[in-house]
């Protein structure tokens, strides 16, 4: 059983007795519980590390609260646990069975999609929905209830989770599926951590014909032809996505590049995970990236895409996962860090909604790299999913303080009068009435949140 008081921290280290016990890293290991924006920060009491997927979890409620922590690749607060204890799933990285036959597939939680992809991709099997880096945990994927460049098919990898185990901190454990559990599964799935531990899940795979992705980039004008080469794909062409110039105004707004993608049977030869071959040293001063190097790479891309069409074969890690090849990429915004701001809204044959944001992000000169996707109308089975029909945008921001803050205040009032939403993985300022606005069911779910569980987020967002 764990009994975990946190405030009796002592060394630590996985035991038998129980998943873990309270613990303090050092210096080092500490820096690898902040968020990916680095954005804001948040120092938790303690650490607990989650080593046993059959331990009982038993936390006591004033010892907390308590936040499950993965691999951090949230950008904002949604990860982090200020003057609170955080339940470390790394430990929690053992398969638990693949049937290569049907692609089924169960894990543990800290299992990551990096670990998924090694096993499964030389046996011919994918991940159903995969978001742009596959340094995220299992259990990470469905607490956000995270999307890919296949949404508009495939939806939000929560449709694709067949079962998973939850842990309560009263020591109690539930199997849910979409249909045993079916309203607390609803709450885990995308659940920002805040209805338990999910131990372990099973998810459906997808089969492939091989490790490479055929792949075609057109450019395109403004935001009417985005739409209609978003709308006009189909089960050809499983995944989709689009760079945007963020910098473009009047005759550049919207302009952009976009990807098709399919997975190809390619020549059998591929590198699995791998380590990396760049790695940022340090945090780097934070006026590196500058606008005028944004725009001069912005116009260097562009250009690049001189011909309509372009064809290529990739290895699926170029196609997915571009920035993985830099790890720590991040830190190339410096100390203070940056904001991903990402929202979706509903459309029109116009995308005017989308427009005027971009117009508007353009002319804070601030936003650099924007990715756009048109989500399509598989419903996301979460109560608090993110993805639902409409454009999403996503953007990089650095953080130079209150301008920016109001900024995003502002762009969250054009997505909220258009009836969208703020994604909460990205999110590290929205204000509680944006958030409400954004999700409709969210007095439904409170009633699952684990009474000994909370997050900065959560205490920020719904006070
Ligand atoms: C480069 C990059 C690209 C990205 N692209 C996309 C994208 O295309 N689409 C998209 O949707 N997202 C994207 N993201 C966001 C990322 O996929 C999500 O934030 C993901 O949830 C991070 O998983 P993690 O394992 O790092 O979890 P963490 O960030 O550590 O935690 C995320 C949430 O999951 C909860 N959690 C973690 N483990 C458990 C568990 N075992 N039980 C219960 N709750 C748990 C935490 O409490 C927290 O609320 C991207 C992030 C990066 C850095």
């Amino acid at each position: 059983m764990i009994n975990a008081n946190a405030s009796t921290a002592e060394p630590c280290g996985p035991s038998r007795a129980g998943a873990g016990r309270a613990c303090h890293y050092n210096a080092p290991m500490m820096n690898r519980f902040r968020s990916w924006g680095g954005f804001p920060t948040a120092t938790p009491r303690a650490v607990l590390p989650m080593a046993w997927r059959d331990a009982p979890l038993r936390l006591e409620l004033a010892g907390g609260p308590y936040l499950p922590f993965a691999m951090g690749r949230s950008y904002g607060d949604s990860c982090l646990n200020d003057g609170g204890v955080l339940l470390d799933t790394l430990p929690l990285d053992r398969f638990i069975r693949f049937e290569p036959r049907t692609g089924l597939l169960a894990a543990e939680a800290g299992v990551t999609l990096a670990q998924i992809l090694d096993l499964v991709v030389p046996q011919g099997w994918f991940l159903p929905v995969s978001p742009g880096t596959k340094f995220v945990s299992l259990g990470g994927a469905i607490a956000n209830d995270v999307h890919g460049k296949n949404h508009h098919l495939a939806g939000s990898f929560g449709r694709h989770v067949t079962q998973l185990e939850l842990a309560r901190s009263d020591g109690g454990r539930q199997r849910c599926t979409p249909t045993e559990n079916a309203e607390r599964f609803a709450a885990t799935v995308g659940g920002l951590g805040l209805t338990g531990l999910i131990t372990w899940a099973e998810i459906q795979l997808i089969p492939i014909p091989g490790p490479q992705i055929e792949l075609e980039a057109r450019r395109f004008h403004g935001l009417r032809a985005f739409l209609d080469l978003s709308l006009n794909t189909d089960e050809a062409d499983p995944y989709t996505a689009a760079w945007i110039d963020g910098m473009g105004r009047g005759s550049r707004l919207g302009r952009g590049v976009f990807l098709f993608g399919r997975h190809a049977r390619g020549d059998g030869t591929w590198k699995g995970a791998g380590a990396s071959p760049l790695r940022l040293p340090m945090d780097l001063p934070s006026g590196l990236i500058i606008p005028a190097a944004v725009r001069a790479f912005n116009e260097v891309y562009f250009a690049a895409q001189a011909r309509r069409e372009k064809r290529a074969f990739a290895d699926y890690n170029a196609f997915f996962y571009p920035l993985d090849i830099i790890h720590n990429w991040n830190r190339a915004y410096g100390r203070r860090g940056f904001l991903q701001w990402q929202c979706v809204v509903p459309h029109d044959d116009s995308g005017a909604a989308a427009e005027a944001i971009l117009d508007r992000l353009a002319a804070s000169r601030l936003a650099y790299f924007v990715v756009g996707k048109v989500f399509g109308d598989r419903p996301s089975p979460g109560l608090l999913s993110f993805p639902r029909p409409g454009i999403t945008l996503a953007v990089d921001l650095p953080n130079v303080g209150e301008r920016l803050m109001r900024l995003l205040e502002e762009l969250d009032g054009m997505v909220v009068q258009a009836g969208g939403a703020i994604y909460p993985a990205k999110d590290a300022r929205m204000s509680p009435a944006t958030f409400r606005a954004s999700f409709p069911q969210l007095e439904r779910f409170r009633s699952h949140v684990d009474p000994a569980f909370s997050s900065s987020f959560w205490r920020r967002v719904s006070p």
